[in-house]
């Protein structure tokens, strides 16, 4: 079995080949022009994609050593994402399955972040609890099989990967500014500044009130003192961060509790956030939890992962039909 597989849901435009459920490579281009505007602007995603999409799609095949007309199936990222982004993946797909004359199959793209972590060694056993964190979501899910997962608590605002750049913006950091705040807080106190640690009910999420916490406790600050925030950056990020990292373990600890799961996983592009590593590691030493967390090329957006679910979904024959349509939200 041999699938080509394409994710175009955001600022990321990516191919991969998987062959007998190993993941053969991951080509991944990387849309820079958003950095200037301080966050994802659609029009221009769409545009990109257009761009990269038979190029990283060329080399996908080319590097694999697989000939198209070999291929088994053709997989998408149907959703969750911004629409123009998704056309362009989901229009390329089917065109190649139809010329090919072989199976489409279409991905969810928060399914396929915690199918990330089947890609190599070491995997979780079912059942497992992944908290996905990323620019989009902020989720907690229960996963009971490959194809089998429940979205347990999530954000009901922003999510984490937002409320990191958004506060990232509001010290005058570039976008995407979460690999920023990781980086100073490195050389911070974390318990420099105390923000808000907001609790919402059962395993859901908020994110919005630290940035608006932030946002008057610079302005407040910076009235008495115009380079507060160039004086204290490593303390403001530890800060941030700390605060951040406190409300996503919490639920998380109350969701393993819950569940009664010994495998503890996280995924999305905040999971390389090296303080939540940390933290997450000594917790799993106290509670003697198994961690698992993925090599930073598939935390991120990424195709190896939507070939990693389309495996699975080619092994039950779940394909899609060619009038399928992107869809901006989709649940898991
Ligand atoms: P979604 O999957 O929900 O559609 P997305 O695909 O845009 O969203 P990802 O690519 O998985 O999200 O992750 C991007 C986010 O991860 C950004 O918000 C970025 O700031 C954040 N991020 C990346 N590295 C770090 C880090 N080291 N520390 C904190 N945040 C980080
Ligand atoms: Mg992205
Ligand atoms: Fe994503």
């Amino acid at each position: 079995i041999s699938i080509l597989a394409i994710e175009s849901s955001c600022d990321e435009t990516s191919a991969s080949i998987i062959l007998n459920g190993k993941v053969l490579n991951n080509i991944v281009a990387t849309q820079s022009v958003h950095e200037k505007y301080g966050g994802v602007v659609p029009e221009l995603a769409s545009r990109a994609h257009q761009e990269n999409i038979i190029p990283v799609v060329h080399e996908a095949l080319e590097s694999s050593g697989i000939r198209k007309n070999d291929l088994s199936a053709i997989a998408f990222t149907r959703g969750p994402g911004l629409m123009g982004a998704l056309l362009v993946g989901v229009s390329f797909a089917k065109s190649m399955a139809y010329a090919l004359k072989i199976p489409l199959i279409e991905i969810n793209h928060m399914q396929a972040h915690v199918l990330a972590h089947f890609i190599e060694d070491p995997k979780p056993n079912f059942p497992f609890i992944c908290l996905t964190v990323s620019g989009g979501h902020t989720q907690l899910v229960l996963v009971k099989d490959y194809l089998d997962m429940q979205v347990i608590g999530e954000t009901r605002d922003d999510a984490v990967g937002e409320a990191f750049d958004k506060t990232a913006k509001l010290l005058g950091l570039p976008y995407p500014g979460g690999p920023l705040i990781d980086k100073y807080a490195q050389s911070g106190n974390p318990k420099a500044f105390e923000f808000p640690i907001t609790r919402m009910p059962e395993l859901d999420y908020s994110f919005s009130g630290i940035k608006t916490a932030v946002l008057y406790f610079l302005r407040d600050q910076l009235q008495q003192n115009p380079t507060f925030i160039e004086e204290n950056l490593n303390d403001l990020c530890a800060s941030i961060q700390h605060s951040l990292i406190e409300m996503l373990l919490i639920k998380l600890k109350v969701a393993v509790k819950q569940y009664g799961v010994k495998d503890v996983a996280i995924a999305g592009g905040v999971s390389a956030n090296s303080g939540l590593r940390n933290a997450l590691t000594d917790l799993a030493t106290k509670r003697g939890w198994n961690i698992f967390i993925p090599k930073f090329e598939y935390c991120t957006d990424n195709a190896a992962m939507i070939a990693m679910a389309a495996h699975y979904k080619y092994l039950k024959g779940d394909f899609s039909s060619m009038d399928v349509t992107p869809l901006a939200k989709m649940k898991i």
